[in-house]
């Protein structure tokens, strides 16, 4: 590929603010004419990763580096935003003058940074939401991020030396068990599929590595809400809850944690007085909220924006993407109020792939393409979970049965089907891996399932 243009004017130089699916999505798009356009991507993460698969990092049931990928694999093709200048730059944006067309950012080391952009697409993905809960920022690790698997894995393996060191010491079984408490709050998809992955690891791996001990484990599911997986069917959640209880996790619905201590959570039940529940490890996984960027940017914008008496949950779009109030910035995946959605790999996915279209298909003006009856359509494929023990959750939409009304679909499009169990897990697994970004992901994620499955066990302590 060559370093210059192929015209005399310069290629309009495209500025993208973060490394996650909206952003990889619209680089794909944009790979298939690379000269179109100068490209420099900003952010903290050099890489992308599989967010799907993050909770089986924590237990080893695959590893960090099989679901991470460079990003700079992936901009090499790209003409870099001038001579000499580099495609990635490793900073946070802190801030963005809309007069002058500059990002302001700040490198790991806390070197300031600036750069202008003729374009600029923000998709800096969305922040851990506490509530501000007292306590959880402190003494919970998350489950958001490629470093929180890798901190929960390390502090699985040390609590397990732990309670072992302190039982062979003498130690009551009720205090290593409280050290072998495994809680998890907040029964969306996220904990979910944590509760299911820590049940596989305790069940298949420690209790080989840890016999000792291992009877005296367990993990416990909080929900304030009246019952888990609540955006799903409602059989679904059900059958989740019971499926989790079956595999030995007890599941708390109804439970509001109020506070955190350094070994135990103040809950609250309806109807109920507050009670504690003592803890070993603890994982918070309450759902998320606009990062301080993004809250940032969209008072400096105002206008609608920052409506009345309401937290700012993302920037304002039109349909075509382009943030509301200003020129020439686009807003995709978690930081986009989107019509019709929600914050899911999925959206953000069909999002980046949409408005990398319309940005090279459309002389960099996608309102073009929205206008040229090319308007983005949400097509909503349905939500999976893993819940444990090879067993999966799937609702399927608009599927197979499309012109067969006696199987719930209709004349214009399919229907909508609930599946539960391995047959669930089969195709969450298939579609999962279908998904992953690149070859070397398929080829890592494969083998590390493989031998999870052929018994050659999860990763027990923390090299
Ligand atoms: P992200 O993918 O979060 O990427 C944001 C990027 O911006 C990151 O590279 C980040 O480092 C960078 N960044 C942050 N701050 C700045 C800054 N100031 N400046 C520049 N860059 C910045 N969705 C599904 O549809 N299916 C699933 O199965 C699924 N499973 C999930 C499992 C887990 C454990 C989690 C946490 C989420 C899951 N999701 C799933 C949700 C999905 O991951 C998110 O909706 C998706 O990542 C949003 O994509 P995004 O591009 O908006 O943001
Ligand atoms: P979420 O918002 O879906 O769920 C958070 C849960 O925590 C809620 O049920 C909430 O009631 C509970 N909670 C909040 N505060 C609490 C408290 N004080 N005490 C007890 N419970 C409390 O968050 P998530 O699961 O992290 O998901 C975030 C986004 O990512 C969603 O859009 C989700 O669809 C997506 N996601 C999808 C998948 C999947 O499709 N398999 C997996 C993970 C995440």
């Amino acid at each position: 590929v060559s370093a210059t243009p192929p015209s005399q004017t310069p290629a309009p130089h495209l500025v993208i603010l973060g490394t996650g699916w909206g952003s990889m999505s619209l680089l794909s798009r944009l790979a298939v004419a690379p000269t179109s356009c100068r490209v420099t991507v900003i952010s903290p993460r050099p890489h992308f990763f599989y967010t799907p698969l993050l909770a089986g990092t924590s237990t080893g049931t695959v590893r960090t580096a099989s679901i991470s990928e460079p990003i700079r694999r992936h901009l090499a093709p790209f003409l870099p935003p001038a001579q000499g200048q580099p495609r990635f730059v490793q900073a946070n944006s802190t801030d963005v003058d809309f007069a002058t067309q500059e990002v302001s950012a700040i490198g790991p080391d806390g070197t300031p940074i600036q750069v202008s952009y003729d374009h600029l697409v923000v998709a800096v993905g969305a922040d851990v939401n506490t509530f501000n809960i007292p306590g959880i920022h402190e003494h919970a690790v998350f489950m958001k991020e490629l470093e929180d698997g890798m901190k929960l894995q390390r502090k699985l393996h040390d609590q397990l030396e732990k309670a072992s060191a302190m039982l062979a010491a003498g130690a009551s079984k009720e205090e290593v068990a409280k050290l072998l408490h495994f809680v998890v709050v907040g029964g969306g998809p996220t904990g979910v599929e944590l509760t299911a992955e820590l049940g596989d690891f305790l069940r298949d791996d420690v209790e080989k590595a840890f016999p000792a001990v291992s009877g005296l484990s367990k993990v416990t599911l909080v929900e304030a809400g009246p019952k888990i997986l609540a955006t799903f069917d409602p059989h679904i959640s059900e059958y989740a809850k019971g499926r989790l209880e079956a595999h030995g996790a007890s599941v708390q619905t109804g439970t509001m944690v109020r506070r955190a201590t350094e070994s135990s959570l103040l809950v609250a039940k309806k109807g109920e007085p507050d009670a504690s529940i003592d803890y070993g490890v603890l994982v918070w996984a309450g759902g998320v909220k606009a990062r301080g960027f993004t809250e940032k940017m969209a008072r400096k914008i105002g206008g609608v924006q920052t409506p009345a008496n309401r937290p700012i949950r993302g920037l304002a779009v039109g349909p075509d993407f382009a943030v509301t109030g200003v020129s020439n910035v686009y807003a995709i995946g978690d930081c986009a109020l989107a019509k019709g959605c929600s914050p899911t790999a999925q959206a953000a996915f069909q999002q980046g792939k949409w408005l990398g279209r319309a940005l090279r298909d459309h002389g960099f003006s996608p309102a073009a393409a929205h206008k040229n009856g090319d308007p983005f359509v949400f097509a909503n494929q349905g939500s999976l979970a893993y819940i444990g023990a090879s067993e999966g959750v799937a609702e399927l939409k608009n599927v197979l049965w499309d012109n067969h009304p006696e199987w719930g679909g209709g004349e214009n499009g399919g229907g909508d089907a609930v599946v539960e169990g391995k047959g669930a897990f089969a195709i969450w697994r298939s579609l999962y891996f279908s998904k992953l970004l690149s070859g070397r992901n398929k080829w890592m994620v494969g083998m590390d399932w493989l031998n999870v499955w052929a018994g050659g066990g999860r990763e027990v302590s923390t090299p």
